[in-house]
């Protein structure tokens, strides 16, 4: 890690804090086999939404791009890369060795679909299993020049959790725990696999298979499955529309009689969709949550307001 990082590391208030730890003695998730996709993470005990799944601080962090440290690196491209590729698999071995039984195992037993690309097998892992974490970058700005400069970390339970479009969980980086934190969005069933989206879960379905062709995944979830033009065009237009209606249904405040019965309907409508997508685990459903709040203060239905404006308050924390 650069000096700077870690700097800006050191130097956050609070840093080292205790890893955040989910509610009750016994933990709410536990890893173990799945019929189709390898190992997986499931609930133990029903999650609310909200509530903090795990927590854990990452087995190895390294820099997103790898391919950026060849830059440095005198002569031909190709070589370059080779050489860099070398060294990183050595710094990577010892880092390994350094690990605890318990850590080293969780690491080695990751799965690797960087197999053809020169990586050595724990590059290849690291390559695989690692998520980009916003907060942890190379530079002196408060924000990187790029998004190479940033850095990837794997995690033993984190680099378990499967991809489906259909996420039930958030990922956040505690950078005063150094910590992956994963909080539930949705709430979550005993015995349910908990999912993250391994690709821009906003996309049409042909850019998230293109996103996910690296890590060999073909998701059969259902969105993917039943993908359509109109869903699709659903999808991408999402978030902009959400932000509209909120727009248009902040014109309770100034007085005018809004919604209309056929207004009123095409936002549940709308609501709907959104839930049969599965983007009511997206930060944008705030914008449906915030216009049907005021869709039910037009229209007086006082109880309805007080749920949904706890319910916003929510869902808004775990963004
Ligand atoms: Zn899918």
């Amino acid at each position: 890690m650069s000096e700077a990082a870690k700097s800006r590391l050191f130097n956050m208030p609070g840093f080292p804090k205790p890893v955040p730890k989910p509610r009750g003695r016994v933990q709410p998730y536990e890893v173990k086999m799945t019929p189709n996709m390898g190992m997986g993470v499931f609930a133990t005990r029903d999650i609310k939404m909200g509530e903090l799944v795990f927590a854990e601080r990452p087995l190895f962090g390294g820099p997103k791009n790898i391919n950026m440290l060849s830059l440095e690196v005198p002569g031909s491209g190709f070589l370059a890369q080779k050489l860099v590729l070398d060294e990183y698999e050595k710094l990577l071995e010892l880092c390994v060795e350094r690990m605890s039984e318990a850590n080293r195992t969780g690491y080695t037993g990751l799965t690797n679909s960087h197999k053809e690309d020169g990586s050595g097998p724990l590059t290849g892992i690291s390559r695989t299993n690692g998520y980009g974490v916003a907060e942890v970058f190379d530079g002196v700005g408060p924000k990187p020049i790029s998004d190479d400069f940033r850095y990837a970390f794997v995690g033993n339970t984190a680099s378990r959790i499967n991809h489906s479009c259909l996420h039930n969980v958030v990922r956040t980086f505690d950078i005063a725990a150094f910590a992956f934190v994963f909080t539930a969005v949705l709430d979550i069933k005993a015995g349910e696999q908990i999912f993250y989206p391994y690709c821009n879960i906003e996309a049409s379905v042909a850019v998230r298979r293109r996103q996910l062709a690296p890590y060999g995944i073909v998701c059969e979830c259902r969105v993917c499955t039943n993908a359509t033009p109109e869903s699709d065009k659903f999808r991408e237009e999402y978030r902009s529309s959400t932000v509209e209606l909120f727009a248009q249904a902040q014109q309770v405040m100034t007085g005018k009689s809004w919604p209309t019965n056929d207004e009123f309907r095409e936002l549940l409508i709308f609501q709907k969709a959104a839930i049969e997508e599965g983007l009511h685990a997206v930060s944008a459903y705030q914008g449906i949550l915030g216009a049907l709040t005021f869709a039910h203060m037009g229209r007086g239905h006082v109880a309805k307001v007080q749920e949904l404006q706890v319910k916003m308050q929510k869902f808004a924390g775990i963004f």
